[in-house]
């Protein structure tokens, strides 16, 4: 009704087609730093052209409910997004991901309760085929994504639950999904082995929500950036299956683009883990075998006072800043930045070395650095960097730790272990802030520390380095 007047109704497939447009040039943007804003701009337009268009669908008859809806919806996610912090953004997406499988659910409960048209046999079979497929990723993402913000919000254990037989179970549960959502499509209009087709779909959605809870919670807690990152393809799978059960084309397109766009980034990650994709998909990856903790300390770690660590800046020609969660806990970016400007300008060359999963979510690091104006040329991928560690003068750990944890090379029990890591020990020396004598997100010792060639700068990042400018930026008026 509302759009009556101009008859959006037969430009749909259009606006359809330009909105699929604009979500992969959205996703082409994303690529890289220099045009994520215009990528994000691009997804924000497709997606209200995606909007506007299903609401001039003659089928949509319940206007009020859904702009009331959108207007309640909208302005939670808006006050949630402007209050969360940067670093509290998996747990945000997680949260995110289990609303996209909720949804699904629903619709497709109430696809199958009202089909919205009459359905032949073969019809009615191929729509059931497409609700199974729906729920069950829905519920499995739902409850997956649940545990998954539990365990990032440090509300369940972060440690790996590896049942006995769990690969047998993970298989049960999967050939229970496939025996119900052949009897969804038996029971037709009635029932079989006792129950209607809708109960059987109730069944469905309780198994899969079982099997998601068991696939996240058998994922150690180091390895949760690529749990997020895989259900985040999942939520778009189980979009995609609702396009089907719903006809809509664009949700088709979209949910395939989200669904392989994680999954690549999954693998991506998986690589720069050395984890196995496989062994994510079916959970007990990540797992802390009894010995990790065994592994004591040799030595102490050696603090550095501010007027030898200000001596020592001003001395070294080549520098390199592993920047990591402690830095955006604290928020040092700008002042780091300061340093390093300061530093360059004295003739050093300063160049930041960035882990793929630094931080707490993919590229968390680089938007810290975007947001302090640091020149992209500076800012290096691990690959690129980590052979240059042993020509490196000074190497400035600002609140990292796993990412620089040699023991991932060297320890087969840890739970890092195989995690390629920045080589940062490799340098003639090596300076780590951080507030004391507190675990990485693995809660694991680092050896590191306790090296002759490293030095600890104990207190806060920001504070730290606000001292450090200081005595760097007056010595070099001296
Ligand atoms: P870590 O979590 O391993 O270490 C951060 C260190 O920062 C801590 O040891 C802490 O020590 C220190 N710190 C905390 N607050 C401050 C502060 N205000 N000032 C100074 N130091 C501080 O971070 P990394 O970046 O090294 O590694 C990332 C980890 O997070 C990896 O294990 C990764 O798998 C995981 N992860 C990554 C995600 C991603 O997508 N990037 C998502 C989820 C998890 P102290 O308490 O002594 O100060």
């Amino acid at each position: 009704m509302l759009f009556a007047a101009i008859d959006l109704g037969n430009m749909q497939p259009m606006a359809y087609l330009l909105a699929g447009l604009l979500f992969v040039f959205a996703l082409g943007g994303l690529a890289s730093q220099e045009s994520a804003r215009r990528g994000n701009l691009y997804g924000v337009l497709g997606m209200a052209l995606a909007f506007l268009a299903t609401l001039a669908d003659p089928r949509v008859n319940a206007l009020p409910v859904i702009l009331g809806a959108v207007a309640v919806g909208g302005a939670v996610g808006a006050v949630l997004a402007k209050r969360v912090e940067m670093t509290s953004m998996p747990e945000l997406t997680a949260a995110l991901h289990s609303f996209v499988g909720l949804a699904a659910v629903l619709v497709g409960l109430s696809s199958y309760l009202n089909p919205g048209r009459a359905m032949n046999n073969v019809e009615h079979v191929v729509h059931a085929v497409e609700i199974t497929i729906d729920v069950a990723i829905g519920a499995l993402t739902f409850t997956g994504s649940v545990v998954a913000w539990g365990k990032l919000q440090g509300r369940i254990s972060g440690r790996a639950l590896l049942l006995p037989g769990r690969h047998l179970l993970n298989l049960s549960l999967l050939a229970m999904i496939i025996g119900g959502g052949a009897l969804v499509c038996f029971a037709g209009e009635g029932a079989a082995l006792g129950l209607s087709g809708f109960g059987w779909l109730l069944v469905i959605v309780g198994v899969a929500a079982v099997l998601g809870v068991h696939l996240v919670m058998a994922i150690g807690g180091a390895d949760m950036p690529v749990v997020v990152s895989l259900l985040n393809s999942y939520s778009g799978w189980t979009a995609a299956a609702a396009g089907f059960m719903l006809e809509n084309d664009l949700l088709i397109v979209t949910g395939a683009l989200v669904g392989s766009s994680g999954a690549i980034l999954s693998i991506i990650m998986c690589r720069a883990m050395n984890r196995s994709i496989l062994n994510v998909v079916f959970g007990g990856f990540g797992a802390t075998p009894a010995a990790a903790s065994a592994v004591e300390q040799q030595g102490q770690q050696v603090e550095i006072g501010t007027e030898e660590l200000c001596e020592v800046c001003l001395d070294a020609r080549e520098v390199i800043v592993v920047p990591g969660y402690g830095m955006a806990v604290a928020q040092a970016q700008r002042v780091v930045d300061e340093l390093c400007r300061t530093l360059q300008a004295r003739g050093a060359r300063v160049r930041f070395a960035i882990h793929p999963v630094a931080g707490r979510l993919p590229g968390h690091m680089n938007v810290l650095l975007a947001e302090a104006g640091v020149p992209y040329d500076v800012v290096m991928e691990m690959d690129e960097i980590n052979e240059d560690f042993p020509e490196t003068d000074l190497v400035l750990v600002i609140g990292a730790n796993d990412i620089v944890n040699p023991s991932a090379q060297t320890d087969p029990a840890s739970p890092i272990a195989g995690m390629p890591v920045l080589e940062a020990w490799k340098a003639r020396l090596t300076v780590v802030l951080k507030r004391g004598k507190g675990a990485g997100y693995a809660g694991v010792e680092n050896p590191l520390f306790f090296l002759d060639n490293t030095r600890m700068y104990y207190g806060d990042a920001r504070k730290s380095m606000e001292k450090l400018v200081l005595a760097v930026k007056s010595a070099s008026a001296g």
